[in-house]
């Protein structure tokens, strides 16, 4: 499962735990994105926050581990190379790549779309009401699975730490308390 993980939250973690339900999957590998200059207009945490932060959320699961290929390689993230890079690890499995339907819908308008399609198979977990333009995809390349606990965001927990507003049961607690002892998501000055 990629994100950019700023921070993860249980809207991520519950997706993850019912796509493996849905899928039978072994493990969900959870790859926080290389360091992108910004998203969305904003600066991104420091990749080491993002994913000490992942691996505190995932820690107590047993079929979730977190993977540094993207971190390690640095740059903006491409999904080809994330893919790769998994295979390479792990050359007996089979890969799902589980992202949002948003991230989805732009990773897939990608020329080398065929390719990806041969690396792995695409879950997209969807916000309610989202529907993705899938006239160009060949059949069965893509899934998209509905979960419960769309609403959480990390935007909007990056803007309740910096209201003083609480993040508790929105995210993980050692991930509540991660974010108070590294002092993320505060306004400057
Ligand atoms: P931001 O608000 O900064 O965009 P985000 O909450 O979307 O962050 P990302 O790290 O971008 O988190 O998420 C990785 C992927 O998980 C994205 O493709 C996103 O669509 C998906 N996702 C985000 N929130 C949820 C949620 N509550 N339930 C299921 N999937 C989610
Ligand atoms: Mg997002």
């Amino acid at each position: 499962m990629g994100g950019t993980f700023d921070p993860i939250h249980h809207g991520h973690l519950v997706a993850a735990s019912e796509v493996a339900d849905r899928f039978g999957l072994d493990e969900v590998v959870f790859v926080p994105t290389g360091q992108p200059w910004q998203k969305d207009g904003r600066p991104v945490s420091a990749p080491e926050e993002r994913y000490l932060m992942t691996v505190v959320a995932t820690a107590s699961n047993p079929r979730f581990t977190v993977s540094r290929v993207d971190i390690d390689r640095g740059g903006p993230t491409y999904t080809k190379d994330t893919l790769t890079d998994l295979h390479a690890a792990m050359p007996d499995a089979s890969l799902f790549f589980i992202t949002g339907a948003d991230a989805l819908g732009a990773i897939l308008s990608w020329r080398d779309v065929e390719d990806l399609f041969a690396l792995a198979h695409f879950v997209g977990v969807t916000r309610p009401g989202y529907a993705l333009e899938d006239d160009h995809l060949p059949d069965g390349s893509v899934s998209l699975v509905e979960v419960p606990a769309m609403a959480i965001s990390s935007t909007d927990c990056r803007r309740r730490v910096a209201e003083g507003h609480p993040v508790w049961y929105l995210v993980p607690d050692g991930v509540v308390q991660y974010i108070a002892k590294r002092r993320l998501y505060r306004e400057k000055g």
